[in-house]
């Protein structure tokens, strides 16, 4: 299968790919091989980066460096870059992501098309926030510079449109300077829920970075627990303590691979219920504090190349939610119980408490004060799929939302119940842009 998104469900039949090189030689989008569809690294776990019957567009080659203000941080860049090149890249210089997904195997053109959010989303808002500028191609061959002074709307309905209002060309966005690569941690053994929330509120203040694993087998009194994760850029005096040449490091490439797909019957309910639990025990004590390098505070998984082929052949399901702060306490409860009673488990499962900003665009999938879960379900069949089908019901009977960029099954229905700004981004869709998710949610 060429150009899988990253759970490996669904199978996108004939589609083609095109490389793109130079922004200025893009295809004729209304022309034959449509519908089109801008493509990045493909770290979409559903099928928002799938173009079953059409034309994805690999923008990964448009991956210049184009303009850097050492004074400001100010970056213009191609979208094809990876923000793993801009680590290497800027690292070393003392600077750093203003924020990041927990992959930096990700383009800037895809992190803007999904408005991704980072550890620090509580303090620093999501990827699109932080965009000044950016350019678009448009199937009438228009070249549109956008942001929030000039073609307000279209800037707006570009950050977090799935791809659709036109091919991202370049953005400009600031990196924020550094000290060293090194990042102080606790980890905190939460026993339930309650302690999640009220660790979370005590940490948000001062602790830019925050996300905890959940064991999402555990049901009664440990529903919820799970290990609380707080970090920060270090201090200045520990810097200081590395030789100067040593400080800003970026890190290292993925040691581990997945070189094949692994049997699927080897994560089942059993194993990954067992996985949970050695997972929660592993840490012995209450509260482990370290400093050490920030990729694997930040990138945990890319420490395993292709880790995604551990699901076996028929791939994996994310689903993520964003349940809205006042409904945050019983929404969250509901869907672990659902969860935990279905049997079916998720290895890797994280919480976060996310920040009251208002949405970046009307398709962000971070709409405000809430708390967002992740979880990963092999696909073993029908029982995953109802799963998933109640816990949207339970996202849409509490406002919230669920995310596109990890969706393979949402319906006509949830998708419009999940966002209610629909109408404001239909008015900037283009119409040769397309993709297997569009075609799913609005038949
Ligand atoms: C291990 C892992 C951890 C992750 N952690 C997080 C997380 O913490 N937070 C989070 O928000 N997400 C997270 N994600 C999801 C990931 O950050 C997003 O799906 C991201 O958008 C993928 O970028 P990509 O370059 O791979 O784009 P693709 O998946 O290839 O495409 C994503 C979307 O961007 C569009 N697109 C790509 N390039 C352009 C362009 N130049 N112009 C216009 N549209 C374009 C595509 O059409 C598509 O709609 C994670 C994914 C993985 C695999």
């Amino acid at each position: 299968m060429r150009h899988p998104s990253w759970g490996r469900y669904p199978i996108a039949e004939d589609q083609r790919v095109t490389p793109v090189f130079w922004s200025h030689q893009l295809p004729d989008l209304t022309g034959e091989g449509g519908p089109f569809l801008p493509r990045g690294l493909g770290r979409s776990y559903g099928d928002s980066c799938l173009n079953p019957r059409g034309t994805l567009l690999d923008l990964t080659p448009l991956d210049r460096l184009l303009d850097f203000d050492p004074l400001t941080g100010l970056l213009r860049c191609e979208a094809g870059v990876s923000l793993d090149t801009l680590i290497r890249v800027f690292v070393p210089r003392g600077f750093f992501l203003p924020t990041t997904p927990g992959t930096r195997f990700v383009t800037v053109g895809g992190a803007i098309a999904n408005d991704v959010h980072g550890k620090n989303h509580h303090q620093a808002g999501t990827f699109g926030a932080q965009v000044r500028r950016l350019e678009l191609v448009r199937s009438d061959g228009s070249r549109i510079v956008c942001s929030r002074e000039q073609h307000p709307d279209l800037f707006r309905a570009t950050i977090g449109g799935l791809g659709l209002t036109g091919i991202i060309t370049w953005a400009e966005f600031p990196l924020v300077p550094i000290d060293s690569h090194g990042i102080e941690s606790e980890s905190i053994k939460t026993r339930d829920l309650e302690e999640f929330f009220d660790l979370s509120e005590a940490s948000e203040a001062d602790w830019p970075f925050i996300v905890s694993w959940v064991d999402v087998t555990a049901s009664g009194r440990g529903l919820g627990r799970g290990l609380f994760n707080r970090g920060r850029f270090a201090s200045r005096e520990w810097a200081e303590r590395l030789p100067a040449d040593r400080r800003l490091q970026p890190p290292k490439e993925p040691g581990l691979s997945v070189p094949f797909d692994l049997p699927g019957f080897l994560l089942n309910p059993f194993t990954i219920r067992w996985f949970n639990r050695l997972y929660y025990a592993k840490q012995l004590r209450d509260r482990v504090h370290a400093v050490g390098h920030f990729g694997p505070f930040f990138y945990p998984l890319d420490a395993i190349r292709d880790w995604n082929r551990g699901y076996g052949r028929r791939g994996f399901l994310q689903w993520q939610c964003l349940v809205p702060w006042a409904q945050a306490r019983p929404g969250i409860r509901g869907i672990l119980e659902e969860v935990a009673a279905s049997g079916l488990g998720s290895p890797v499962s994280v919480m976060k408490t996310c920040g009251s900003m208002t949405p970046e665009g009307p398709l962000s999938f971070m709409q405000g004060r809430g708390v967002t879960l992740a979880m990963d379900f092999p696909m073993s069949g029908q029982d995953v799929l109802d799963l998933c089908n109640r816990l949207d019901a339970r996202v849409r009977d509490v406002g919230g939302t669920v995310y596109p960029a990890k969706d393979a099954r949402m319906s006509p229905a949830s998708f419009r119940a999940f966002f209610p700004r629909l109408e404001e981004f239909l008015r900037h869709k283009d119409p040769a842009l397309s993709s297997g998710f569009w075609r799913r949610v609005m038949p």
